[in-house]
């Protein structure tokens, strides 16, 4: 039988994206990727209005269309101002990558219910919020088959910590451990109806959030004995693996985690033990 080989189709051009936390480290790498294979981009903050306006100001110049949205993803209300906001500047969603998160690390005994508050607020339920808002847009708009195979494509940017336990960060490894189960649990329940829903889990990727691990040369030696592919990871080994997820190329990916680690869950203590 004639076998014949499609070539990659990473466009996304005329659908919309949303990425949350899009003004700093992954976010923003992610942004500039789905904007140059051809979406318009809603490039999502809480804080950081210039480097958001910084995102976008570089997609305008690069021809392609992008927005800075403010908004809170722990707030119910500013997330559907979001959506609004979006919908009402380009049409609709069709793709959306729930990236906001940060850490607020203490041991067990110190950690303050404000700071495990936070962090699952922002994490975990604010990717709740942002799944249910555009799974609600998704069957608003109903399926376009020109444009996608797919009603819509959910993408949650979760981390090895869904599976590695991590001291003093309980509060962040319970968000992302959360986050797995959030998106293996609304994959089952919305694949039937035509969307598409996996997490890209990174270790550890050269951001803000994790500037102490790789700042000076000593702590990145140590950190890259976790790593056996030896190097720490840049936000576009991310952003492509997102691309992936979001094009049709990955249309029989489903309810999966992507995980981009350069080796980190493979347990690099065992090279030479055990
Ligand atoms: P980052 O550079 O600190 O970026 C975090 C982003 O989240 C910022 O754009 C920030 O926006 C946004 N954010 C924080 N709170 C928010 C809120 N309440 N509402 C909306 N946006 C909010 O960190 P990053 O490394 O790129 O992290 C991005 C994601 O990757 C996180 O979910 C993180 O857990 C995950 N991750 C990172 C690594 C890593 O090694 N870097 C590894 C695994 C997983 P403002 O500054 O405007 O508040």
């Amino acid at each position: 039988m004639q076998q014949s080989f499609p070539q990659p189709s990473f466009t996304l051009a005329g659908q919309t994206a949303i990425v949350t936390g899009g003004s700093s480290g992954i976010g923003a790498g992610i942004a500039h990727v789905l904007a140059a294979a051809g979406a318009n981009v809603a490039v999502n903050y809480s804080r950081n209005s210039a480097g958001a306006d910084k995102v976008v100001r570089q997609i305008s110049e690069q021809g392609c269309r992008a927005v800075a949205i403010q908004a809170d993803v722990s707030s119910e209300q500013d997330v559907a101002r979001m959506f609004d906001q979006t919908v009402r500047r380009f049409g609709t969603v069709d793709i959306l990558v729930s990236n906001a998160g940060l850490q607020q690390d203490a041991t067990l005994a110190e950690m303050t219910l404000e700071q495990w508050n936070r962090v699952i607020g922002i994490n975990l339920t604010g990717a709740f919020l942002c799944a249910r808002a555009a799974t609600r847009e998704f069957r608003r708009r109903g399926m376009v088959i020109e444009r996608s195979a797919a009603l819509g494509k959910i993408i949650f940017i979760s981390s090895v910590h869904e599976t590695i336990p991590w001291a003093g960060h309980a509060n962040y490894a319970a968000s992302k451990g959360g986050l797995m189960l959030l998106m293996k649990s609304i994959a089952q329940e919305l694949g039937p109806q035509g969307i598409r829903v996996n997490s890209v889990a990174p270790g550890a990727v050269k951001t803000p959030i994790n500037r102490a691990a790789w700042e000076t040369p000593e702590a990145e030696a140590d950190l890259l004995r976790l790593i056996p592919r030896r190097r720490v990871g840049e936000t576009a080994d991310i952003a492509k693996a997102v691309l992936w997820l979001a094009s049709d190329d990955s249309d029989y990916v489903h309810g999966t985690s992507l995980v981009v680690d350069g080796g980190m869950t493979l347990y690099p203590g065992f090279a030479t033990g055990g």
